[in-house]
């Protein structure tokens, strides 16, 4: 094993100090503990549950599925495609066979709602410096290691929300004043989502924070809603979803931020227990249909740092998507199961940075960093000149005229006014 292997899983510092045995259970039960969940390990609903999630309005029958033999369904909405026995969770946990229907769980019942500047999810060429009414509910179909948002990403819809006692409705009149045991109880069907976009003068929703593919169609009817209110929609995703469920959901959303994990299906399956292709599709798939989007890859050491792997992803995004399309390399900080990972350096990013220019991406970006003051620069890629300035999500200069820049005139891409 070398120092690197070693560094990714965790066993620096002890392979020194144990016995080639003790190493190997070691190694086993890391690896155990990094195993993907498999529908048969996620713990059924109690008919109790399933009754009060009912009333709650909390379980809607999903929209992606096929019915099979003895009650058995198929989810279609993801390429993890679960095969669901009856009472069975989808590996995301929030799709249940319930007498051999599907049902997502999570119907108007978000975990986690904020208003964030535009540019935190990363957007930087979408309606610059508005805030975004943002919403997330528990799940999701991957399983990342190095999850930033695990505490709602890996749990089940009832470990994040609380459906005894009274209903509490997220009115714009008591939304200020909730408690966490309300927040806990909250339901925010669609039509409040779009109320309090508005009445917090939001001109976008973003579907964010966790992974918004596995709240599909609660996302869809607030994206339907959002629209008659000219409201737009933001979809910040891991992009691992079927292409029929991106072509039904594409005419409702305005944005997108993909987070392209690495460029290798061995990265995916190791990392993220996902695969590549389907998202490369998703991007193909959001091109054509002319959705804004811009593309995040988090630059894990010893995982994604390969500077072959990143020079390949460029060459792809720009034969296949084009020179104009913002990518984002994005600063690892240890958290769920690669905590004994250091941040990725900062002359990695930075080497990355060089790479996709070098491939003749226009607007390449880093993020979560603070040391480079042009992180978040906007650069005219005629005359080179700073065009949009920011510092830690918060535009400070803008030079831009019509979408042109505003020194020699080139057309900059984006959507810059709603
Ligand atoms: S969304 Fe994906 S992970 Fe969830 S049940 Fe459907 S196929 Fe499985």
């Amino acid at each position: 094993m070398t120092r690197k292997q070693a560094l990714k899983y965790g066993l620096v510092g002890v392979a020194g100090v144990c016995g080639a045995g003790a190493v190997a259970c070691y190694l086993r039960s890391a690896l155990n503990s990094r195993r993907p969940p498999q529908v048969s390990d996620i713990p059924p609903l109690t008919e109790k549950m399933w009754d009060l999630w009912k009333k709650r309005g909390w379980s809607r029958e999903a929209r992606h599925y096929v019915r099979l033999e003895e009650g058995i369904v198929k989810c279609l909405l993801c390429p993890n495609h679960c095969l669901l026995e009856p009472k069975q969770r989808g590996r995301c946990s929030n799709r249940i066979n319930w007498d051999g229907r599907l049902y997502t769980l999570v119907y108007g019942n978000p975990c986690s709602f904020h208003i964030d500047p535009i540019e935190k999810k990363p957007l930087m060429h979408f309606l610059p410096s508005t805030g975004v009414f943002s919403i997330a509910t528990s799940g999701c179909c991957l399983r990342c290691l190095n999850c930033q948002n695990w505490e709602i990403s890996q749990k089940r819809p009832e470990e994040t929300k609380d459906a005894s006692g009274d209903e509490v409705r997220a009115t714009p009149q008591r939304v200020n004043a909730l408690t966490m045991q309300d927040a806990a109880r909250l339901s925010m069907f669609p039509e409040d989502v779009v109320n309090l976009a508005e009445r917090f003068r939001c001109p976008s929703i973003a579907y964010t924070y966790a992974e918004p593919i596995v709240f599909y169609e609660y996302m869809q009817d607030a994206a339907r809603l959002a629209h008659e209110k000219n409201i737009k929609n933001v979809w910040i995703t891991c992009g691992h979803i079927t292409s029929h469920a991106l072509e039904e959901l594409c005419p409702l959303l305005d944005a997108a931020n993909v987070n392209l994990k690495s460029h290798s299906e061995e990265i995916y399956a190791d990392l993220n227990a996902g695969r590549l292709y389907p998202v490369l599709e998703a991007l193909k798939i959001l091109k054509d249909h002319g959705v804004w989007f811009e593309v995040t890859n988090l630059i894990v050491p010893t995982y994604t740092d390969k500077t072959d792997m990143i020079r390949r992803m460029c060459d792809w995004l720009l034969e296949n998507i084009g020179p104009d399309y913002p990518l984002h390399f994005s600063r690892f900080h240890p958290a769920f199961k690669l905590t004994h990972l250091p941040p990725t350096p900062l002359d990695i990013l930075l080497e990355a940075r060089n790479i996709a220019r070098q491939a003749g991406l226009r607007y390449v970006y880093i993020g979560n960093v603070r040391e480079l003051e042009d992180a978040e620069t906007t650069f005219c890629p005629r005359c080179k000149k700073a065009v949009v300035e920011r510092i830690a999500f918060s535009v400070v200069g803008f030079h831009l005229k019509n979408g042109k820049c505003g020194f020699c005139g080139e057309s900059i891409v984006g959507v810059w006014t709603a």
